[in-house]
């Protein structure tokens, strides 16, 4: 594998995640149906974040810019929980796990310029995103999208780079993305 990559999962996992994978773009099966999720609107941010449908952009247009990268290293942050109603474990296992995207989102943007990092859900950079009241993004630099926004199924996405979806009872998993222009493999 890229040294390159191999140095950025490790990088990816002294951040906070707790394990990460890496695949060829080429075999990401896009499908800009993984966006039915966002439309559902469970978690309340369709039309009301910029990072997410039908705000942040065209999922044809955002899979055609996906696949002008070569590599992505997804990773995933496991967490535990009380039990299953735990809503607070959950909220603050999301919370590290953004931290760990936002970190990633300054490093990527040092180290590789042009890196495209996704995370899991809306971005939640701000405590209530500028486009409920209408306004630009306060923040686009920071601001991160989700991998379901580019038409990928994380589901799928984890088997293909060695990773479980689910990881057991009273756990919760979070996931993120980093595209890379750089291969998955050097000669
Ligand atoms: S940085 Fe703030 S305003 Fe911009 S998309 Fe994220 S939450 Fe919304």
């Amino acid at each position: 594998m890229n040294p390159v990559i191999e140095q950025l999962r490790e990088t990816i996992v002294e951040l906070g995640a707790t394990k990460s994978g890496a695949l060829a773009v080429s075999d990401i099966k896009f499908d800009p149906a993984a966006r039915k999720a966002c439309e559902e609107n469970y978690c309340g941010n369709y039309d009301r974040n910029w990072t997410c449908p039908p705000l942040c952009g065209d999922v044809f247009e955002l899979i055609e810019r996906a696949k002008g990268y070569q590599s992505a290293v997804l990773f995933q942050s496991i967490s535990s929980l009380k039990d299953s109603y735990d809503i607070e474990g959950m909220t603050e296992a999301a919370d590290r796990h953004n931290e760990v995207v936002r970190s990633l989102q300054r490093l990527a943007r040092d180290r590789f310029g042009d890196a495209v990092v996704l995370g899991s859900g809306g971005c939640s950079f701000c405590s209530v995103c500028a486009r409920v009241n209408d306004e630009p993004c306060r923040f686009p630099d920071e601001a991160t999208t989700s991998l379901e926004a580019y038409g990928m199924y994380v589901s799928h996405i984890a088997k293909q780079a060695g990773m479980k979806y689910i990881n057991g009872q009273n756990t919760v998993t979070y996931f993120g993305m980093v595209l890379l222009k750089e291969p998955l493999e050097t000669a």
